[in-house]
């Protein structure tokens, strides 16, 4: 790793260095902070978890060839050098903020209230076309994923494609700080945090702080169909550059067709060129991620048949509307999170599957005092969509079921209140033909329902 030294490192998180001189010039290779991938020549960081003190394995990495480690203890008899610190955590983030710093990369930001995840990878499948690309792995998103993100840089890379999330208000200056975006994206302001950041304003405000540490000759890129977000007009003299399907946006998209679960297609308009694109992954939200990564590569230069390619070639993420042929009945694995507005999306997908279509359907966590009324509102949602079975399992799904019971609209609606009922009900609940949308937040662990129904 660039110009990583023990020295520098413990300069950069302030920490004590204990060891021989000359090791104290050595450079480290690779930075993790779990055990089981300890490596010759690597720094292990040791982190006091809730279920495992790292600190616990501190002989095990060294002999398994660790350079040093980063230790939150004072060490008796080590088998190598250490850096002593208050805060791993902390420590973290100051050695990211380095090494990012020593390499010369363009950085490209994701935030935004949902679709983090999905907008990263569209973006790092249009980016591949023309640069070596890294992005962020799965969800690493938060001030312990997204240093460690940052750690997997090498010089061969020339983009990096970062997730940030947050929760409370300063968590974004802080990862902004690490990952210092030349481009930053804000795909939605929604309603997810409001425990802690109030209200959208509240959101607003904690996912703009993104933009603290962008340079000059930075580039700003929001979703121009979010009425907060529209809002924005100018950073540090930096003019954004909005996406949208609502009115003619320098990034926009007309001519929408929904090709059912293989996908969703559209003209993508930049630059005044257009360009017929298949987006392979269903979901309006789908051509609004296009969009976004449209815009990104457009600002770092890559042609309208380079974009068109990058969509194309796009891979569906396990958890987020992967559909799975299990015999003949199709799962829509959507059970990564949720949220009310990903909830509606993904019940649009759903009306115009084939078969009948089923909903399984779980609470939504995080969503503040009015979070009653928002199960409601998916609830209508799914009757106005005329699911044929909904079944809502969980605490406040309840408010689900009856607003769907209610409005009258689907043909059948079932209330499970647990996930062991769940599972023990399915077989009998589902038909060959169906197709199937599992989701729910995170918390839910929805993913035993996809398993169950792979065993049907
Ligand atoms: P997290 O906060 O957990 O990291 P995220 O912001 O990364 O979430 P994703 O995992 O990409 O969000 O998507 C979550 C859900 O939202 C998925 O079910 C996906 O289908 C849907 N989704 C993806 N993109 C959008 C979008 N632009 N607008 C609305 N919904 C979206
Ligand atoms: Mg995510």
């Amino acid at each position: 790793m660039k110009n990583m030294s023990l020295e520098k490192i413990a300069q950069a998180c302030g920490g004590v260095y204990h060891g021989s001189e000359e090791m104290k010039q050595s450079i480290v290779e690779s930075i993790t902070t779990d055990s089981r991938q300890a490596a010759k020549g690597c720094l292990f960081v040791a982190i006091p978890g809730e279920r495992v003190d790292g600190h616990d394995f501190i002989p095990s990495v060294f002999e398994k060839g660790a350079l040093a480690v980063l230790s939150e203890k004072e060490l008796e008899n080590p088998a190598g050098p250490y850096i002593q610190v208050a805060s791993s955590l902390e420590a973290v983030k100051g050695i990211a903020e380095y090494y990012r710093q020593q390499l010369d990369i363009k950085v490209v930001g994701i935030t935004g209230s949902v679709g983090k995840t999905s907008t990263k990878e569209v973006i790092a499948s249009v980016l591949a076309q023309k640069y070596n690309v890294l992005k962020t792995l799965g969800n690493f998103n938060n001030e312990l994923g997204l240093p460690l993100t940052v750690f997997r840089l090498r010089d061969e890379h020339q983009i990096a494609v970062l997730e940030m999330g947050i929760s409370h208000f300063g968590e974004m200056h802080r990862l902004a700080k690490v990952a210092r975006p030349d481009i930053c994206v804000i795909t939605n302001i929604g309603q997810c945090h409001l425990e802690f950041l109030k209200d959208r304003d509240g959101i607003l405000r904690a996912k703009t702080e993104i933009f603290d540490f962008l340079k000059e000759d930075g580039c700003i890129i929001l979703n121009g169909d979010d009425d907060k977000l529209d809002t924005i007009e100018e950073v540090k003299g930096i003019k954004p550059i909005f996406f949208g399907v609502e009115g003619q946006k320098p990034v926009y998209a007309d001519e929408i067709e929904s090709l059912g679960l293989s996908g969703i297609a559209c003209t993508i308009h930049a630059d005044g060129e257009s360009i017929r694109v298949t987006v392979p992954i269903p979901g309006w939200h789908m051509v609004l991620n296009a969009l976004a990564a449209t815009a990104v590569g457009r600002a770092l230069g890559l042609t309208m048949q380079e974009i068109k390619a990058g969509i194309e070639a796009l891979e569906p993420v396990g958890g987020r509307f992967h559909i799975i042929n299990h015999g003949d009945i199709q799962i829509i694995d959507d059970c990564y999170n949720a949220n009310p507005v990903s909830m509606k999306a993904s019940l649009d997908v759903l009306r115009d599957a084939k078969g009948r279509k089923v909903a399984i359907l779980g609470d939504m966590g995080e969503l503040g005092e009015n979070e009653e009324q928002m199960h409601a509102e998916v609830g209508y949602h799914a009757a106005k969509n005329k699911i044929d079975l909904l079944i809502c399992t969980g605490k406040i799904s309840s408010h689900m079921a009856e607003a769907a019971m209610a409005n009258g609209g689907c043909g059948e609606v079932l209330q499970v209140p647990t996930m062991e009922a769940l599972l023990t009900c399915l077989p009998s609940l589902i038909q060959s033909g169906d197709t199937v949308l599992v989701k729910a937040s995170h918390f839910m662990h929805f993913e035993k329902v996809v398993e169950k129904l792979q065993e049907i």
